[in-house]
């Protein structure tokens, strides 16, 4: 009976973190991880910024490929960017929130102060770049009963939110092959993947990126064409 007990408990709690913790699980929050489509086009997702020149140098390193991007941004390091903003929206990159302040707190606030974040970010990156943004990626992959809440509270300005297909692990590693050996394992048409160019050196396998993507035959898709 005790076993019995112990096994339940353990497989709720289990099923709570997946249900969280994973981006993908579809429990609290429907959330895009892959487009479906059986056309060689992949979406590329940039965390965390603005990075000033490591955005610069992302972006660079794109437009000389034709590639799409979205961007998704961390609100407390918009003052002083609006300039770039404006530009990567005017170029046809896609600018997305990321909450103001990427706290590890962030998902244990109450719904009405994450919705008052979600508004804030979104509120900084209109101002700049003239539209209001779309679409929302949950810090750390993180999903809740209260982030729901929270964008439900947004009413109709809510964004859309963005998981992933394929996570690089580049503020872990932010190395070519690493980088490239996940993408490897994880391409497929459609795929959503996340990297972020505020790493050092992230324009060395943001081009590797993109060059095998090349060889692989596919094209790297705006998410506003979704
Ligand atoms: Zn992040």
């Amino acid at each position: 009976m005790i076993l019995a007990l112990i096994i339940v408990c353990a497989l709720s709690l289990g099923f709570l973190f997946w249900a969280s913790y994973d981006v993908g699980s579809q429990v609290y929050v429907k959330t895009l991880c892959r487009v479906k489509t059986g056309e060689k086009v992949v979406y590329l997702t940039f965390d965390d910024g603005p990075a000033g020149e490591q955005t610069e140098k992302a972006v660079s390193i794109l437009k000389e490929h034709g590639a799409k991007a979205a961007f998704f941004l961390i609100g407390s390091k918009i003052p002083g960017n609006e300039a770039l903003l404006k530009r990567l929206a005017e170029e046809g990159f896609t600018l997305g929130i990321h909450t103001m302040e990427h706290s590890w707190r962030g998902p244990f606030e109450t719904p009405a102060r994450m919705a008052a974040e979600l508004k804030a970010c979104s509120d900084l990156i209109e101002a700049a770049a003239g539209s209001r943004p779309r679409f929302y990626r949950p810090p750390f992959g993180v999903t809740s009963p209260r982030i729901a809440k929270a964008l439900r509270l947004l009413g109709e300005t809510r964004p859309r939110a963005i998981g992933w297909t394929v996570r690089t692990f580049d503020t872990r590693r932010p190395d070519v092959e690493h980088v490239l050996r996940r993408l490897r394992r994880g391409l497929r048409p459609g795929a959503i993947i996340l990297m972020h160019e505020k790493m050092p050196g992230s324009e060395n396998y943001v081009e590797v990126v993109l060059r095998y993507l090349e060889t692989q035959g596919y094209r790297c898709a705006s998410l506003a064409e979704i």
